[in-house]
This record gives C-alpha cells, structure tokens and sequence, in this order.
C-alpha cells in the first residue's frame, strides 16, 4: 500500500542528524525526527506519502502517537478511503542540530487487519464511512481521532490534526466549539446544537449541527470528548429562502398576511408593557378589482396590483407597515401615527394618491379603493381581533358603495372625524378671527380690590358655536398649532392690558395659560419679551400660568426654562396645584411667585370646601416658602369664609365673577362695590 517507488528526498539527513540508530532491524524510507515534545522536526517523502500529507506540511506539527525511545509500537494510520494501516514504529535517541531528538523509522511492513467482524471493526468501518464528521480529543482537547468526513468538511488531513488542539479559529461567531468541548467534558450531552459560521474547507463559512458527548478512558475515568458535525450549510440555506418565500407575496415583494400578523402581533405584545397608544390598523381593498382584471388580463392586473403597492408604499410613513394581503386587499399598521384623527387623514391621502390615473397597456386605468379602520384597545387587543374588526369596517365601506374608509365603531368614526374637522378648522380660526379672550378677575381678598385677571382663551366657530378651550387645547397641542395660538394669545392679551391702561384703569396683572408644549419652546421667552416690548408693559405685569405637571415632567430643565424667563422679570404661577404631586425639595427651588389652588380641592358640594386641610396645607406651604396663593373656583360664601380665615391671598370664581369680555371687566373694576358679595 505503500509507494515504495517514490524517491527519498532525505538528502541532507546526514548533516544534521549525528547519531546512529540503535535498532537492529534495516531503517525504512518512511521516517521522522522528533524533538521530546513530539514535534516533527524532519519528515521524510516516503512518511508524508505515508500519512497523505502534502510535502513539507508534516514538519512542525504534533506526532501525535505515543513514543518511547527504543521501544517499537505499532501505529494506525487511517487512509482517506477509510481503510487502516497498521505499520511499526521503531524509535531511537539521535542527535539533531544541536540537540537530542527521536528519530523514528516507520517499518514498511503493514500489519494485515483480519478481515474479522469484530465490534472493533464494524466500529471502524462506522467511523470512517460516517457521512458526520466524527472527531475525537483527549482531555486537553487534543484531536486523537479525525475522520474522513472531517477532513472533507475542516480540510486538514488526520495527520495534520492528531495531537493538534480543537481549531478554536474554525468558529467565527458566538458559538465557541470549544465552549460546548468544555460544557461536554463536564459531563453535558449535547445533541443537535446548530453552531452557525464555522470556518470550513477552503475558508468557506459552513453551518454544522453537533453532537458531543463524554467518553472514558480504559479506566473508566473521563477520557475526552467525542463529536460528530453534520454539515447543516445546505439545508439552512433552504429553510432561509423558504422563509423568505413563506413571509412575503411574490407579486409585490411585500410582507404577506402571516408575516403582517406576526408584526402586528409582536407590536401589540410589546406595547402591553408601555403605555396604551393607539395601534392602528387598516385594511385596504381596490373596489371592482375582479372587473378590472377581467379586462386588462392577468399580465396587466398584475402589473396593476405592483403598481397599487408602489404607491402605498410611498405614501405612507417609512415605519408603518404594509402588506398585500389577499388578492386585491392590503394591510396596513400605522406606527408612526398615534391619534385616530390622524389614520383618517392616512386613509383619506391613499385614496387620493390611488385615484391618479394608472397608465396601463397604453391606457389610463382609474382604481378606487375601500378602508376598513380598527384601534387597539378599543376594537381588540390581539391581532386577529384587529384584523377582523379593520376588515368588517372596509366590507361595510365597500357595501355602501366603496370609494371610502370607515372606522369599525361608528363612535370612533364620528369621535375621528369630528377631530379631524375640528382641527382643519382650528388652523383657520387665527386668521379668520374666530378666537377671543375671556378676562377672570383675580380679587385680593384682604383689600377686596381686584388686582389681576386670568386670560383664557375662547374659539367662537360660525358653525359649531363656542368651543371651550378644554377641548381644542389638547388638540392644538397634538397637531403642533399650540405655538400660534399660544403667541396670539400672549400678544392679544398684553394688547388688551395696555388699552386699559390707556383707559384709565388702575395697573392689573395679566395672568396668561402656558400649555405644556409651549413651555418647552425655546421660543417662549423671546416671545414675551417682545410681546411685553410691543405692548408698552413693565415685566412685572405680566403672570405665566404653568401646569404643575408640566414642571414635573423634567424637573431640571423645567427650572433653568422658569429662570429664564424670570430674568425678564415676569411673574410665575403654579395653575392647578397639588393635583401633579409636585415634589416638595423641587417645590422649593422653583422660581415661582405664585401657587394657585386647583378648584378640585375648593370646589365641594353644597357650596363646602371640598378638602379643607389640603387647602389650609397649601396656604401654610406658599407662605413658607414666601409665595402668594390664589384659590380658584371659588363659587360660594362658605368657601371664602374658609379661603380668608386661612389668609389664601386671592380668589377667582363665579363667586365673584365668570370670566367676561374685556369692556365689561372694565366697568366692574371701575363699579368694584357690585362684585364684592356682602359677607
Ligand atoms: P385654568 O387655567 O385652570 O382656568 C380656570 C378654568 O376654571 C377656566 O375654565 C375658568 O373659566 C374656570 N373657572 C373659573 N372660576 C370657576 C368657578 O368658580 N367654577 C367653575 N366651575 N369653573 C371656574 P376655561 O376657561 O374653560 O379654561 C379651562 C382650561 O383651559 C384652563 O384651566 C386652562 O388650562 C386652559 N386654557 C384656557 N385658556 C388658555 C390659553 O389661552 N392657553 C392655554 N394654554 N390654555 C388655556
Ligand atoms: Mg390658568
Ligand atoms: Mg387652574
């Protein structure tokens, strides 16, 4: 089995190697030098020939057999064919550049295996015509079995790999083969772990499955390890692409209904841990789809439903979802649109961008479609109630004669239109004039003399009537009109204190609403430094009413914004306080001049005050910390009673007056005995 016709090229043997065998029997062709570590040193053509390696890839590896100078063993060496030679190794003790080594000589007589059928070699056969990769290592992790299958799948021949530590290097990403060696000697058994980006044959990245399991030694003790790898690349190769075919719709290249189900599950499971925002979902169908079809022929109605998708998809935001669903429908989740008003405005601008003509096969093509809305919480918490609840409200659209989108509750419906038309019309009330100013006065109670009043703001709309501000404030706030509103404001109402100025009136202070978006304006202080400029005002007569829980939002920036505008020398009131839970060590280092009790803590029933100790704690607090309070809502004789014993320093209420226009106010502070009730 041996080539015995190739030449030895162990020409220089002789210079470097001084010593003489000991052995008696003739030295073959096939020999090596080794140092006592067992590295090979020299390896001569006919033991590379004889361990199927590659000339000159033997020296400098591990021998990787058992050795013993003088002594002969008897080694196995495994063919790539799987067969094993069994052939003697004679050892002696030689000189070698300097320094002792063990020259061994291989005997070219091979051992014939008896063809037997012993375990032995049933388990042989097993090993080598394995179609695993069946490796061995000892406890150290040195390689003592390498099979052929491994050397086809690692590229390293057995030789090249006995005694060699496990190649850590042929891992590339977060599994360690070692990691599982270790967790394998520790007694584990694993089996079927996928290790992902192994360095393969010719530095390929392969995928393996492993087996690993702990062997003993004759002793019975632990001996080391043993593996087997199934090269795993193709198939992973196929289950990606099945994946990749099962999550989406061949025609449009977008998500498909399961992979649109699973997001929209995911989403829903993730934001049960967040806040309750809406999730938004929306079915859309082209109306006549069958119809059209029909007539352009499948090509074109392909080419139809690619061009649909193209354009929902540039319409909508990059982070909502779309998926072709069914045959002419689409889901869509809309994730970056958080207020039901706003899947109206989403529902209403695809279907204007569908309704553009498509040109077709040389022909202009008019598509139009029906939307199906539905929310979470309010329609269903898990997706396939959502889908459900959108695709009903776009059956009921298409049954009403299509061309339209519709919530899935009524209520939602007209709750989101409603909000809609109320906030296109609120972007036109500025310019159209529909907003005005309502003047509360604020009375000191110790002089019975009202000494400011509370702005507050009113939309007068030529169809819906008077609209109080609780109910376009948070809409201007979302919709990002809050800052226009808030400069006309500031500005109409120190216009409106400088016209009573000129009338004559004693100097009031103006308080003015500060909405939460508003505050956090970098803007807001320019602004008031212009409008006070404008308006001919000394800072002083100006009061900011700040929400509490606007300031506790982000407490330090929130105070560097109050000193801020305080170095303009306005004044700064707290509105509603005690329902934010302001911090009190924060409490103490705002720079604010007022605290204003919120009417829920005034406000009782049969004219009481509704919560007479936090009332009184409040006073106590404010004249601690060298702050004036004013209660507000203050609708009966009881509650003054209560607000002067206390010394609460000012009142505002329907006691003493509803907010009113500004000409009356200027009469009632030039008539003030009518608004002071006699106690
Ligand atoms: P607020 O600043 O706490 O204003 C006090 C509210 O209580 C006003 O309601 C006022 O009319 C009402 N009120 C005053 N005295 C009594 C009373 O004795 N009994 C009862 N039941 N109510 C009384 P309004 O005008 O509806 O304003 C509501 C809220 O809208 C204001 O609460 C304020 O937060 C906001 N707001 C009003 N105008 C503006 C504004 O110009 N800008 C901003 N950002 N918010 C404003
Ligand atoms: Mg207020
Ligand atoms: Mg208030």
């Amino acid at each position: 089995m041996l080539d015995d016709t190739r030449d030895d090229t162990n020409a220089d043997t002789g210079s470097k190697c001084s010593g003489k065998p000991e052995g008696k029997r003739k030295s073959t062709d096939a020999s090596l030098v080794v140092d006592a570590e067992g590295r090979i040193l020299r390896a001569s053509a006919a033991a590379e020939k004889l361990f199927f390696a590659q000339a000159g890839a033997l020296a400098g590896r591990q021998y990787g057999f058992h050795f013993r100078p003088g002594e002969d063993t008897d080694i196995e060496i495994m063919q790539p064919s799987g067969k094993r030679l069994t052939v003697t190794a004679h050892h002696h003790i030689v000189e070698w550049d300097g320094q002792t080594a063990v020259q061994i000589d291989i005997d070219d007589h091979v051992h014939a295996h008896p063809s037997g059928k012993s375990s032995n070699d049933l388990l042989r056969a097993l090993v080598a015509h394995s179609p695993l990769a069946i490796i061995a290592a000892d406890l150290s992790g040195c390689v003592t079995l390498w099979n052929f299958t491994a050397v086809q799948l690692f590229g390293h021949s057995d030789v090249e790999m006995r005694g060699q530590k496990l190649p850590e290097n042929c891992v590339q990403y977060e599994d360690s083969l070692l990691g599982l060696f270790e967790r394998a000697l520790n007694g584990e058994t694993i089996q079927g772990y996928e290790v992902t980006g192994m360095l393969g044959d010719s530095e390929s990245l392969i995928d393996v499955e492993v087996w690993l399991t702990r062997i003993s030694n004759a002793r019975g003790l632990p001996g080391g390890v043993l593996l087997m790898l199934a090269d795993i690349t193709g198939r992973k190769k196929i289950e990606a692409h099945i994946r990749r075919v099962v999550g989406h719709d061949p025609l449009t290249g977008l998500p498909n209904r399961r992979q649109f189900h699973k997001q929209l599950q995911r989403l829903l499971h993730h934001k049960k841990h967040q806040e309750m925002m809406p999730i938004l979902v929306m079915q859309l169908g082209l109306d006549r789809f069958r119809a059209i079809n029909k007539s352009l022929g499948p090509l074109l109605g392909d080419q139809l439903l690619r061009d649909v998708s193209r354009r929902l998809a540039e319409t909508l935001y990059e982070t909502d979802l779309l998926a072709r669903t069914g045959g002419d429908e689409f889901s869509i989740l809309l994730r970056g649109t958080h207020h039901i008003q706003d899947a109206v405005r989403v529902a209403e601008r695809l279907r204007q961008r569908l309704a553009e003509p498509f040109i077709l096969g040389g022909h202009e093509i008019f598509v139009t479609a029906s939307i199906g809305l539905s929310v979470a919480p309010d329609n269903g918490i898990d997706a396939d109630e959502l889908i459900r609840a959108a695709d009903s409200a776009m059956a009921r659209a298409k049954e009403q004669g299509g061309d339209s989108s519709q919530f899935f509750t009524p209520e939602l419906d007209t709750q989101a239109r409603n909000r809609l038309v109320l906030e296109n019309a609120l972007r036109h009330a500025i310019e159209r004039n529909e907003l005005f100013l309502e003047y509360q006065p604020q009375t000191d109670v110790a002089r019975r003399t009202i000494v400011g009043v509370e702005a507050l703001v009113r939309w007068q709309h030529p169809e819906m009537g008077l609209i109080p501000p609780a109910s376009f404030i948070p809409l201007a706030e979302n919709c990002g009109l809050i800052e226009d509103i808030g400069t006309w404001v500031l500005n109409a109402a120190c216009h409106q204190l400088h016209v009573w100025d000129c009338a004559g009136l004693p100097p009031l202070r103006m308080a003015v609403n500060v909405s939460a978006r508003q505050f956090r304006d970098s803007k807001l202080r320019d602004q008031v430094a212009l409008a006070l400029v404008r308006h001919h005002l000394a800072p002083e007569r100006l009061e900011l009413e700040l929400t509490e829980s606007i300031l506790m939002r982000n407490t330090s920036d929130a105070i560097k914004m109050m000193e801020r505008l305080k170095a303009l020398g306005i004044a700064l009131a707290i509105d509603d306080f005690g329902t934010g839970f302001s911090s009190l060590s924060y409490l103490a280092e705002f720079p604010v001049d007022t605290l204003k009790i919120d009417q829920s803590f005034v406000r009782g029933a049969d004219g009481q005050i509704r919560n007479g100790p936090i009332v009184r704690a409040i006073c106590t607090l404010a004249a601690g910390l060298g702050m004036r309070t004013i209660a507000e809502g203050v609708e009966s004789l009881q509650q003054l009673d209560f607000l002067l014993a206390h010394r609460c320093d000012e009142v505002q209420g329907y006691l003493l007056a509803r907010p009113m226009a500004p000409e009356r106010l200027a009469e009632l502070i030039l008539n003030p005995a009518s608004l002071w009730p006699k106690v």
